[in-house]
């Protein structure tokens, strides 16, 4: 039996900034070769994990294993495996060219480097004899972006991690950016993690995705989250929250725990009027959003309640036989118990 190390582990991490918490991961595995989409709002600490991850920057707290092997020192042989794309990233003032292989050049290793660039620019969507000779200036930001992303998969990463790439580029480019880093995972076994806001962007390309509140990582992919402040009940075992008079019941929360998380496995949808066991949270909403899965076909919809946003994930036949479409009222329910607190 072959066993092959996850790409990555982390055990125990925690991050601060002065005092402010961005990080706590207690266990975190992305698989060698994976494609893992990480999903959060602004400011949930996606850009200082996917920097942790590209050996950029130390925990405070925690260990690394990088191919099972603790990574303490951020060595530049293991910063050399892995490429990190911001969502601006920044361009030498130079040719395309010259930009492309900058980071060739670093490691010595400039062996056929015209034929090098134009096949790496073909990835991406450039003609190499309208673009290679371009100055820096002379792009889009879509351009811009697919030149810098280029500029990485002529290294051939063992990682590739994308922060918010297609966040200022346009719908052509993003589609390119989406085909070539599929094909560095499928020519060369690359472990990709992307960040990003584009849900049905990050669903057509990711297999599995995590997502991340405020540095707090949910392995399962997105989750309903409910935040404070909670009303106290008669019963000291739960509290209560309203959504625009529809009142919710949850188990009440231990020490130290503010936030709600319902698993997407606890929710449960039913048409409206359909009378639900009682004892159970029952709210009407909407259908806000729906995102197909890659991988399972499953579908994953976002439910608006007054202002709350519930996340449910149903099989194909579920979806059908509910009849779902963006902006159908729907009434959904979960138990209660069924909350863990963080
Ligand atoms: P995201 O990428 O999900 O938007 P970030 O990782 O950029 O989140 O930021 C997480 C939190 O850390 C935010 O509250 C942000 O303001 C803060 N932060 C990020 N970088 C710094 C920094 N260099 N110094 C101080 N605070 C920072």
């Amino acid at each position: 039996m072959t066993h092959t190390n996850p790409a990555y582990h982390l055990k125990n991490i925690r991050h601060y900034y002065g005092s402010q918490k961005v990080l706590d991961i207690d266990d975190l595995n992305i698989k060698t070769g994976s494609i893992t989409g990480l999903i959060g709002s602004n400011g949930s600490g996606k850009s200082t994990l996917l920097k942790m991850l590209a050996f950029a920057l130390k925990p405070a707290k925690g260990q690394i294993f990088y191919k099972g092997r603790e990574e303490s020192g951020f060595s530049p042989t293991v910063r050399l495996k892995v490429t990190l794309l911001t969502q601006n990233p920044y361009l030498l003032k130079r040719s395309v060219f010259e930009n492309i292989i900058y980071g060739l050049k670093i490691r010595k290793d400039t062996n056929h480097l015209e034929a090098r660039v134009k096949t790496v620019l073909s990835t991406v969507g450039l003609d190499y004899g309208s673009f290679a000779h371009r100055r820096w200036h002379q792009l889009s930001g879509g351009e811009a972006q697919r030149v810098a992303l280029a500029a990485r998969l002529i290294l051939k990463p063992e990682v590739l991690l994308l922060d918010e790439p297609i966040a200022s580029v346009d719908t052509k480019s993003a589609g390119l950016i989406r085909k070539a880093s599929l094909k560095a995972r499928d020519d060369w076994g690359t472990t990709l993690v992307i960040a990003s806001h584009d849900l049905q962007w990050l669903y057509s390309i990711t297999e599995n995705q995590i997502s991340i509140f405020n540095g707090k990582i949910f392995p399962g992919g997105i989750e309903t989250i409910i935040t404070g402040p909670f009303e106290k009940t008669g019963d000291k075992a739960f509290v209560k929250k309203h959504a625009n008079g529809q009142p919710l019941i949850l188990k009440a929360p231990g020490p130290n725990e503010e936030n709600a998380v319902i698993r997407k496995k606890d929710i449960l949808i039913e048409p409206s009027g359909h009378d639900l066991t009682k004892g159970i949270n029952r709210l009407s909403g909407h259908v806000a959003a729906m995102h197909l899965e890659k991988e399972t076909h499953h579908i994953v919809a976002t439910v608006l309640v007054h202002d709350l946003s519930f996340v449910l994930k149903l099989t194909p036949d579920q979806a059908g036989s509910f009849g779902l479409y963006p902006g159908k009222n729907i009434t959904l329910g979960f138990y209660p118990g069924d909350v863990e607190w963080f």
